[in-house]
């Protein structure tokens, strides 16, 4: 059964593929020859899923999931959320983004923050969501170089490693991993 995942970032691809059970086919956005930027301007991480997911069930008629992350920061009310990947502007720039995150800390003493994923899946006429949360802190600087985006500043709950500096252990107990397991139960059981 072929299940399309709106993505074009290879190493989410390859860990979902890895993960798959028997008679799926998973195909990418370029497999599809999709080549648009899809539309994320849903005002919550399930609605932007939701978007990404409808963009190909109606464009291609094909069953889909799509995924969608942010960083939710307690002391700023959730903040960056859905604005993680542009929090400093346009440029997907993640030391700006850090940059301006540990600017609005700076001072706070509540420094909780959870990385949440949420995975919209259409199969047939039915919608399913997952969720995948991973809760912890945020440092006053960063340390470590593995990863991307926010992870040399988070350290996972139970753990005094950031993402950054913890190789391949993250993508065993992250936010995304979390919500993919979910997702491969679900299609293991259907
Ligand atoms: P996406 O929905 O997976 O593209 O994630 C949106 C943004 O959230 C990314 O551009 C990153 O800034 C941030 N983000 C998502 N997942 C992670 C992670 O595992 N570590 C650090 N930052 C992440």
């Amino acid at each position: 059964m072929k299940l399309v995942f709106a993505t074009n970032n290879a190493h989410k691809l390859e860990e979902v593929a890895a993960m798959l059970p028997e008679g799926y086919e998973l195909l990418s956005l370029k497999d599809i020859r999709c080549d648009v930027d899809i539309p994320e301007t849903a005002d919550s991480l399930q609605g932007n899923a939701l978007q990404k997911a409808r963009y190909v069930k109606e464009h291609f008629g094909l069953d889909c999931f799509a995924d969608d992350t942010g960083l939710e920061v307690e002391a700023l009310n959730g903040e960056p959320g859905i604005y993680s990947a542009r929090y400093a502007g346009p440029g997907h720039d993640s030391k700006a983004n850090m940059a301006k995150l540990l600017l609005k800390m700076q001072g706070k003493t509540n420094r909780n923050a959870q990385f949440r994923t949420v995975i919209a899946l259409l199969l047939g006429s039915d919608t399913y969501l997952f969720e995948g949360i991973v809760k912890g802190t945020l440092l006053e600087e960063a340390r470590g170089t593995a990863g991307f985006g926010y992870d040399p500043i988070f350290v996972p709950e139970g753990y005094t490693q950031t993402f950054a500096e913890m190789g391949d252990e993250k993508n065993e107990i992250s936010h995304r991993a979390r919500a993919v397991k979910k997702l491969m139960i679900f299609l293991q059981n259907k």
